[in-house]
Formats: structure tokens, C-alpha cells, sequence
């Protein structure tokens, strides 16, 4: 077996494939295009074209393609191979730098929401040669933007770079501002935590609802779920292992940093974490886990489900998004530091992103909004839909000092100045306390626990990216004409922890006083999808993206189309897949069973009217009684279905949606799981939730 270095990144064509392949002043050349997002001259691309292929074709390549992300949420491929006919019949392998850097797929398939109306219906795909392309299946991928004609963006990969760029720029003006004007950029960092679900291949083929909707639509609460928190970190079962063993390697070799995996707290959910790296690769390496992680399983002869809430009753699953900020030496700039100059530093970035939270804790909801997260966010196991941030006690402590102009006495009993250069030291805590807290920060970066397993990293850290660039350009444009820079930056400091306090909370957000409380405080409590959209294009919203070059205003208006499409949409294949299932598979089934009970009280009573028949009487009448319901509620959901059509406008159809059709969903599968508890094992159609959880052993 190959060790894990040979292994890592074998599949890559990194910097080090490049040092070994390309010509000295060819590789100079891509470097700096890469360090310092240059565009790539057309000689040196064809150069740099040659060599990938003929390393690709010797990692057993015969395809390319330009790999991007388009806005259905997962990532596309379009294979060509690199065959080229030669006059004599015969053929040669061949990649120009043109096919390289840019690539033509017919897109009008793809979700525009209407950008292809205004503009030609072809898109085209660029490279990103700050992400390395690699080969997965015999086919050469080279991570690309995705853009239209007219160069609007139709991908999550394009605003998220031109985020990173913002937030570099503005970065770079308070780092000067501190006498460091060596950093050449400054880039924000992630690692996401990705959780869950393995089950049986077997069982998950016999549910309707999880191969067209990703999560059951039926189900009655299993005798035993996770009360006894005994899955969480618990050992790792044999056929999860050589799961994990297997995913670990096709990870590995596409240099993606796995480290962390542990059972989680429900059964059958489980957690991977990789080290983090720069926001656009970690977005990447994100898209690649996901597919893989589907890929291995079903080698396995399992199902790896990332929805976020497969099942009702039992926890869903999330991202946690840690992300920082970090400059191109390595330095990580939410590190509170050593010395009390590099703590004002950290300070000014601290206040920073509070402001930024705090200011757009609408489009940080709304990066994470979705039909399936909706399930999650606010139910008693996911962080509440409020944003709020948590500093722990210590940090709390030195802001607390900060607002009041008070010196602040740590656990080290450390007297500490709030002086104008001599910012408060305080010790690093790395402690992670409050689970429960949307926004947390844990010792040296903040970690964003509201995104949905499903979900792409991209959308929140485009939001956390600008917001943070817009924080940073007011704080720069401010000092940087400051007379004396000490008094400003404390008066600075002082002023945006005063003015933004309300958004920092320690407490348990799962508290329903927390909801009171957050609602005293004026925070946001967007609950669902469409309370949280209809904000999206406020105008504060438009002027922080276009202002920061993230999206034209009608990018946005694309976004927010896209975004409530696709919320309507998944909730309608979800209240189609339910109509089917109950009229298909349900009703027959406990129609017959009743019938089947009717017949054994009348064979039992004919042979003696001495034996007692209540079971069967009492469950046939129950079940009748129950079918009936569930006959009406199936008949409501067709009914609310069909209004759907009636209504045009997005945001109004997503309202229908959540109001009408999801309220009927609930009402149908509330009978149905009530009717499951009565039905014999066998006339049942499905196999249960106790039979999913504890499918793989
Ligand atoms: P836990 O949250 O389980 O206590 P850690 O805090 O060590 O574990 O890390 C969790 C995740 O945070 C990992 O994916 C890790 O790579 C990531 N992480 C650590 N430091 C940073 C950073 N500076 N920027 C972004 N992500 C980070
Ligand atoms: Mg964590």
C-alpha cells in the first residue's frame, strides 16, 4: 500500500507537479499569476496546457474539463477528451492553452434567473489557477468561474473571488496603518465541518421520499433514537470504518486535508473535518467531499445522505464554517497575539466583524436559507435562526472594559491598560463553551454554525468576506486621516463595540427567553426561507455588494429569483413524491390490512361467536378511521399543489409554498405516522426508521 505523503495530492497537479514539469521561466510565470491574480499571458498557457496533460494522461486521464459551480448548488462537468484526428487515420492527444483557459458549454440549462433573458444564452468558463486542477475518473478537471456572455456571473465561485479580493484590498489598508506594508495579501481562510447520515443501500431503495427529495417524507418516531447520546464519539463500527478508510484516501489524493472523523450525536450520523485553507480551495475541497463521500458509500453498499434533516425527530446535519483571516506570511489576524500592539491589531479586526454581523445579520440568515435547513435552524438542536455572536468570557470581559474606558484585570490577575498603543494583553481562550451560538468565537477564529450539510461553503463566506471588507474600508477610510492614530483607533475601537454590542450574546440560544430578549435588542428573527429572501435585495444589501464590486444589482436580482425558485421547487417534488407515495404505496397498504383484519373477526367469529375479536374490530375501525383522514389530507395536498400555479411573483409562491403546502405535508404525514404504529410490519410499504438508523451495523 502507498504511503499517505506519496498518496497526498497524487492526483493534483500542485505547485510541486508544476516546479517538476514546466520550464523554469514558464513556471515563474504561472506563479505569479496565481500569487497575484495577474491573467495568464496565451504562450505560457499553452505551455502550462502540454504539460498538464501529458501528467494528466499518465495519471490515467483521457477527458478534460472546466469543473465549476453553477448555481443549481452542486458542481458541473462537461467531458471532452483530448483526441485530435491526424491525416494519416490515426489520432494524437492534444490541449491547447485556449481549451485551458477558457471553455464554451452550452448553458442554457443552467439557472440564470433571467440574466440569459438580456443576454446571449451561452456561458463561458475561465480558470482559476488559484485552484489546482486535478484528476477524478480518468478526466483532467480544471476548476473554472463561470460567467455569461456579458460577463455576469452565473456561478457561486466568481463572487466568492471577487470577495476575497475585497476584503484583501481593505485588509491590507489597516495592516499598513500598523507599520506592516510588507503583505502582499491577505486572504481568509475556512475549514468546514461536514456531517452526516449512513444508511443501508438497501433500505434507502425502498424509500420514494429519500431518492427524490433527499429526506423521508413518512416515518414514526423509532422506540429508541438518540435519547441515550450514545452514538456521539462513539466507536466507530467496523463497516463505518472502512468507509471512513476508503473516503480518507480518495480525499487524500486530491490533496484535500481530511483530519477529523467521529460518530455524531444521532445514529447513523457521523462528521468529518478537514484542516482549513484558503476560503476558494476549502469551497472546492468542500464540493469534492460531498460528491465523494456519496461516491464511496455507494461502493460500500451504503447511502451517505447530506441532507439536513433526514429525519424528523432525530438531529439534522450541518456545516460548522470556522473561518479567519489570515495574511499571505501565514499570520493569522483574528489571533489575539503576544504583544499589546499586535492586540490593538487584533481588536481593530475583532470590531471589524462584529460591526459586520451585526449590520448584515440579514444577508448572513440569508446565505444559509433553504427548504431542507429550514427544519433545522430554530428546532431545538441547530443554532436558533437568530444571528448572534458569542465571544466566550474572557474576550466578552476585555469588550466589556473597552466600552466602559475601564482597565480590565484578567484571570491572570494582569492589570491591564486601555490605554491609547497599549491595548489590553489577555491570555487566548480556546475554550468552546456554547454550542448553542450561531457565531462563535473560538480562540482565534470564528465559527459560523448555521449553514446546512447540503449546503455550498460559497454563499456565506461571500456575505462574511464583503461584510467584513465594508467594516474594514469605513475603519481605514477613517483612520488613515486621523491626526493622531493611537487616540483615533481607541476612540474607533470603543465607539463600533458600543454601537454593536447587541449582537454579542454568551448565552444559551436555545432559550426561548433568548428570543424575547433578542427581539428587545432588535435583532433579526428571520424564521424561514421567505422571511429571510424578502430582505435580500433591501437596499443597504445592494449597496454593500455592488459598492465591493461582489454583484451587480442584477446579479442580485438573479440571485434572489434563483434562490426562491429553488425553494418552491424542492418543496413541490417534496409534496409530489408524498401525494404518490400515499396514494401508490399507503393507501393500498393499510386498506388491505384492515380488510385482512375484517376478514379474520369474521373467520374467527364463524367458527365460534365465544372468541373475542376486539383487537381486530377495535384496530380495523381505527385504521378505517385514520385512512379516511389520510384519504382527505392526500386529496388537501393535491388541492394546495394545484394553487401553486395560480401565483407568478417568487417571493409570493414561496409564501404559498411555506403556508399552504408545507402545513398540508405535516397534516398528511401526521396521519400516516400514526397509521405506521398501527399497521403490521409487514403490510407496511417502507422500511422504518428504526430499520434506516440502525440499517448499517
Ligand atoms: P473543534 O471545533 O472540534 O474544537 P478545531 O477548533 O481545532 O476543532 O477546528 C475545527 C475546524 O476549524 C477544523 O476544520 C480546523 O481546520 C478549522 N480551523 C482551525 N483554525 C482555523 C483558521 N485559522 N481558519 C479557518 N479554519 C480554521
Ligand atoms: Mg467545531
Amino acid at each position: 500500500m502507498k504511503s499517505v505523503t506519496d498518496m497526498f495530492g497524487s492526483l493534483v497537479f500542485n505547485d510541486c507537479s508544476m516546479k517538476e514539469r514546466l520550464p523554469k521561466e514558464t513556471y515563474k510565470a504561472l506563479h505569479k499569476t496565481i500569487e497575484n491574480g495577474k491573467s495568464l499571458d496565451p504562450n505560457i498557457a499553452n505551455v502550462v496546457a502540454n504539460a498538464m496533460k501529458d501528467w494528466a494522461i499518465e495519471k490515467g486521464a483521457t477527458h478534460y474539463t472546466h469543473w465549476f459551480e453553477p448555481m443549481t448548488g452542486i458542481t458541473a462537468e462537461k467531458h471532452d477528451s483530448f483526441i485530435s484526428p491526424e491525416k494519416n487515420g490515426g489520432i494524437i492527444m492534444e490541449f491547447s492553452g485556449k481549451e485551458l483557459v477558457r471553455g464554451e458549454p452550452d448553458a442554457s440549462s443552467f439557472p440564470s434567473g433571467g440574466l440569459r433573458a438580456t443576454f446571449e444564452a451561452r456561458g463561458y468558463t475561465a480558470w482559476d489557477p488559484t485552484s489546482y486542477a486535478f484528476v477524478k475518473d480518468g478526466v483532467l478537471c480544471i476548476p473554472t468561474v463561470f460567467c455569461s456572455y456579458g460577463g455576469e456571473a452565473l456561478d457561486k465561485k466568481t463572487p466568492l473571488l471577487r470577495s476575497m479580493e475585497s476584503i484583501s484590498r481593505q485588509a491590507k489598508r489597516i495592516l499598513k496603518l500598523f507599520g506592516n506594508d510588507t503583505v502582499k495579501t491577505v486572504k481568509t481562510t475556512v475549514g468546514p465541518e461536514q456531517e452526516y447520515f449512513l444508511i443501508s443501500k438497501e433500505v434507502y431503495e425502498q424509500r420514494e421520499d429519500l431518492l427524490y427529495t433527499g429526506r423521508t417524507l413518512f416515518g414514526a418516531k423509532p422506540p429508541k433514537g438518540q435519547e441515550l447520546d450514545d452514538h456521539y464519539f462513539g466507536v466507530i463500527k467496523d463497516a463505518v470504518k472502512d468507509y471512513m478508510t476508503d473516503l480518507n484516501e480518495e480525499l487524500w489524493k486530491l490533496g484535500i486535508l481530511a483530519k477529523t472523523e467521529h460518530n455524531e450525536v444521532a445514529p447513523a450520523q457521523h462528521e468529518l473535518a478537514p484542516i482549513f485553507t484558503t476560503t476558494n480551495l476549502a469551497v472546492d475541497h468542500n464540493y469534492l467531499t460531498m460528491e465523494l463521500m456519496q461516491k464511496v458509500a455507494k461502493k460500500h453498499n451504503m447511502v451517505c445522505l447530506l441532507h439536513e434533516k433526514p429525519f424528523e425527530g432525530i438531529n439534522g446535519s450541518g456545516k460548522h464554517n470556522n473561518w479567519s483571516i489570515s495574511t499571505d506570511a501565514g499570520v493569522n489576524l483574528l489571533d489575539p497575539g503576544e504583544t499589546p500592539y499586535e492586540n490593538a491589531q487584533f481588536l481593530v479586526f475583532l470590531s471589524a466583524v462584529i460591526k459586520a454581523v451585526d449590520e448584515y445579520q440579514d444577508l448572513l440568515r440569508i446565505s444559509v436559507a433553504s427548504a431542507g435547513n429550514d427544519h433545522r435552524l430554530g428546532a431545538n438542536e441547530a443554532p436558533p435562526a437568530i444571528v448572534s455572536i458569542f465571544l466566550g468570557d474572557e474576550l466578552d470581559a476585555v469588550v466589556k472594559a473597552v466600552i466602559a474606558g475601564k482597565t480590565y484585570e484578567s484571570g491572570k490577575a494582569e492589570k491591564m491598560e486601555i490605554g491609547v498603543h497599549v491595548l489590553p494583553k489577555f491570555p487566548k481562550d480556546n475554550t468552546d463553551r456554547n454550542r448553542t451560538s450561531p457565531f462563535a468565537f473560538t480562540g482565534n477564529k470564528f465559527e459560523f454554525r448555521m449553514l446546512g450539510s447540503a449546503a455550498s461553503v460559497s454563499d456565506p463566506n461571500i456575505v462574511l468576506n464583503t461584510a467584513v471588507a465594508e467594516s474594514l474600508k469605513q475603519f481605514a477610510d477613517e483612520l488613515e486621516g486621523a491626526e493622531d492614530f493611537g487616540k483615533a483607533l481607541n476612540s474607533l475601537v470603543k465607539r463600533t463595540l458600543k454601537e454593536h454590542k447587541k449582537i454579542i450574546f454568551n448565552g444559551n440560544g436555545y432559550d426561548d427567553a433568548w428570543i424575547a430578549e433578542a427581539e428587545k435588542r432588535g435583532l433579526c428573527n428571520l424564521k424561514t426561507t421567505p422571511d429571510a429572501l424578502a430582505r435580500y435585495l433591501d437596499p443597504k444589501n445592494v449597496s454593500l455588494f455592488t459598492k465591493h464590486g461582489v454583484y451587480t444589482e442584477a446579479e442580485m436580482q438573479s440571485r434572489y429569483e434563483i434562490a426562491l425558485e429553488k425553494y418552491c421547487k424542492t418543496i413541490n417534488i417534496e409534496a409530489l413524491t408524498m401525494i404518490q407515495m400515499t396514494k401508490r404505496d399507503l393507501l393500498p397498504a393499510v386498506s388491505a390490512y384492515a380488510a385482512e383484519l375484517v376478514e379474520t373477526a369474521l373467520s374467527k367469529k364463524a367458527l365460534s361467536d365465544k372468541i373475542d375479536v376486539t383487537y381486530e374490530e377495535d384496530c380495523a375501525a381505527k385504521i378505517s378511521k385514520l385512512t379516511a383522514k389520510m384519504y382527505a389530507k392526500v386529496t388537501a395536498l393535491e388541492k394546495a399543489v394545484e394553487g401553486a400555479d395560480k401565483i407568478s411573483d417568487g417571493l409570493k409562491s414561496a409564501i404559498y409554498f411555506k403556508d399552504k403546502v408545507l402545513t398540508t405535508m405535516s397534516e398528511l404525514r401526521e396521519t400516516a405516522d400514526k397509521l405506521e404504529t398501527f399497521v403490521s410490519d409487514e403490510y407496511w410499504p417502507f422500511p422504518s426508521y428504526g430499520k434506516m438508523l440502525f440499517s448499517v451495523q
